[in-house]
């Protein structure tokens, strides 16, 4: 909660700084049956440990049953047991803008940023930290590796742990009036899962009416290799997201469009931000297990505190190095 809470400011405090409109808070609607358990994302109780949070941490909420939501959130289709959490103040970010935002600032404040580098091989000695990349080489005293689904190639003690799942994305056409769907109406959510559907989540129409609502599941069976990740969405995956989705959401049998990127996930689900088991200088911040965006902007700060100075305000503790080396 203090990473979230921390990120929430900075994300406003970068929108203040460079004009770009970053958060969007059009709140958040987390849905599943009464009859399921609700595990999702490593945790087994996905909606009570989110109300117990909530609860322990005064965020805002409600608990609606299906008649309330039926009534609040006519973009949706709820079952008579269905139960849902919703949090006004959650939303959306613009990543593409909170990356231009981070970047600019960085440089703004003195920051030298080399992009289109490739780091090829690295090295400790006396001290120091030494790079090799395809644009020549560089030293420091300190480095963090957030490589993303390749940091088992920078990493390789990690390769057992970080594992690159691949994940689809999809824009459904929305049925209906599209100002039903725009985010001061419709809240960004997640189905629960329950014995007959998997998981699925997704925000509401954003850009211009045509785009499309963006949907997407988890899937955690068949790890790949970052490199050779099949871009390709096939007809039979967006049949079965459509089959999971419609009895849920107002959607059209129409898949606009459909990519795919990767989860990096440890066997925890969580996060990993240490230094590496050995080392003074090298760390690690990543893989973030598919949930570690909205959260970057505390992470980094709390990450740039450590390197800098060895201490930070933030309990890293739980996402320290907890596997064998
Ligand atoms: C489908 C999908 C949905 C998601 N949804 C959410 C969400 O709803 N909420 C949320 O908070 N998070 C979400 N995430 C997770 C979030 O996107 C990641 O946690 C976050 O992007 C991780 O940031 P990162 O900087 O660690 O890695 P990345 O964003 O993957 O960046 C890694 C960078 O390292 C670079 N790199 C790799 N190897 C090298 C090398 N050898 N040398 C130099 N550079 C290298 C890559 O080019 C890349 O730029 C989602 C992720 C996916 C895939």
């Amino acid at each position: 909660m203090p990473l979230v809470r921390r990120s929430h400011e900075i994300w406003r405090e970068l929108e203040a700084a460079t004009g770009e409109n970053l958060l969007f808070q059009c709140g958040g609607l987390i849905f599943g049956s009464t009859r399921s358990t609700n595990a999702a994302h490593g945790i087994e109780d996905f909606l009570q440990s989110t109300i117990d949070v909530a609860r322990t941490h005064a965020v805002g909420h409600e608990i609606l049953d299906a008649a309330e939501l039926g009534r609040r959130f006519p973009q949706f289709k709820f079952d008579i047991d269905d139960i849902g959490y919703y949090e006004p103040e959650a939303g959306f970010l613009k990543p593409e803008g909170c990356l231009r935002a981070q970047l600019s600032e960085a440089q703004r404040m003195g920051a030298t940023i080399s992009t289109g580098n490739r780091v090829k091989a690295w090295h400790q000695h006396s001290g120091m930290v030494r790079l090799e990349t395809d644009r020549g080489d560089y030293e420091a005293k300190q480095v963090l590796f957030a490589a993303g689904p390749w940091v088992s190639e920078l990493v390789p003690q990690l390769s057992p742990y970080a594992r690159a799942y691949r994940q689809v994305l999809y824009w459904f056409e929305q049925e209906g009036n599209a100002a039903t769907f725009s985010p001061d109406k419709m809240p960004v959510y997640i189905r629960l899962p329950d014995a007959e559907n998997e998981m699925f989540y997704g925000f509401p129409l954003i850009g211009s009416q045509s785009s499309g609502l963006k949907i997407a599941g988890e899937q955690f069976d068949l790890a790949c290799n970052p490199g050779e990740l099949e871009r390709k969405v096939s007809e039979t995956e967006i049949a079965a997201m459509f089959a999971k989705a419609a009895p849920k959401l107002r959607i059209r049998n129409q898949c606009l469009r459909a990519v795919t990127c990767q989860y990096t996930v440890t066997p925890d689900y969580q996060f990993l931000v240490d230094r590496l088991p050995g080392s003074d200088s090298v760390w690690v911040a990543s893989p973030c297990s598919g949930h570690g965006f909205k959260h970057s902007a505390a992470v980094g700060e709390a990450v740039a505190e450590l390197m800098m100075s060895g201490v930070t305000s933030y309990d890293m503790g739980q996402f320290g190095w907890r596997f064998p080396h």
